[in-house]
């Protein structure tokens, strides 16, 4: 398929549409996280991650594409959807955001140093508006990553953001939530060290795991656990504090009701500095 031949994309908030199945790893998606289009780029279309979230909402069940994200394809992409965009929206919708997001850990990609280089270089040459944002979706595990380094700075002056999945407080919820192998002391440790140069976005899925019952009392270590990393200088740009909207890895995980949604939200502002913002199953706060 050639990328004249665009598939008949369905874009809303209530759709989700990826082209990876048509051997494409760039695709637009209207968000309620972004507040509008956003082009995300899948830079896993192979599925892979290093977590194996329980609520994981990466539809596995198919074939995994062997499709390595390579760089001419990717910026090809990029620049069809940028020419689409030049006359400043696309079906009505204006472009929010470039996500390095997509079906598993953007950080364990050989090339995303030169995925960054190529975004940063496509943000000047399209004189995209500084209000358009660079945004990393990551579960933090490379982004010491040596060949990352030199790039950090340059990524942020660009309006570049790091959005750190943070959905456990301890070793044991680690374990339990985000089943992966990695350990959570070196988790923190890179999300503070990150974080004490560059302002992060706190990612953080909620919901009911194996019928519990819903309780604030739960989620206390979270709440401790943010608390450490503001006075460790941390600086938590917000939290966004979401449930689950489509079907996750296991059927025991289940979204909070919108109610329960609240009073956590509340719950957060209350006893936390950045400021929370709300995703419910269906939708996003008012
Ligand atoms: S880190 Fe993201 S892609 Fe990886 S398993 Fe968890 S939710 Fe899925």
């Amino acid at each position: 398929m050639t990328l004249n031949s665009t598939p008949d994309i369905q874009l809303g908030y209530d759709q989700h549409s990826r082209l990876s199945e048509y051997g494409r790893l760039v695709y637009p998606v209207v968000s309620r996280r972004s507040g509008g289009l956003s082009l995300g780029i899948n830079l896993n279309p192979d599925k892979r991650c290093n977590f194996d979230c329980v609520y994981c909402q990466v539809d596995r069940a198919g074939e995994a594409l062997l499709l390595a994200p390579d760089l001419a394809q990717l910026e090809a992409e990029l620049r069809h959807w940028l020419d689409a965009l030049a006359e400043g929206d696309y079906r009505g919708y204006r472009l929010q955001d470039i996500a390095l997001a997509g079906d598993g850990e953007p950080t364990t990609v050989k090339t995303l140093p030169q995925v960054l280089d190529l975004l940063l270089a496509l943000k000047r040459e399209y004189r995209l508006a500084p209000e358009v944002k660079l945004v990393l979706f990551t579960n933090g595990s490379g982004l010491e990553r040596g060949d990352l380094e030199a790039r950090w700075k340059a990524f942020h002056q660009a309006g570049g953001e790091v959005w750190f999945k943070l959905d456990y407080w301890d070793a044991a919820s680690l374990k339990r939530i985000n089943r992966t192998r990695l350990r959570f002391e070196r988790l923190i440790d890179t999300l503070t060290r990150f974080g004490q140069r560059y302002p992060v976005v706190l990612q953080s899925c909620f919901f009911r795991w194996q019928d519990e019952a819903f309780s604030l009392e739960r989620y206390t270590p979270y709440v401790q656990l943010v608390e450490r990393l503001s006075e460790s200088g941390v600086t938590i740009r917000k939290i966004q504090a979401y449930t689950l909207a489509r079907q996750p890895a296991e059927a025991a995980a289940r979204p909070w009701d919108d109610d329960e949604m609240d009073r956590l939200a509340a719950e957060l502002r209350k006893r936390l500095v950045p400021p929370v913002e709300l995703f419910y199953e269906q939708g996003a706060e008012a």
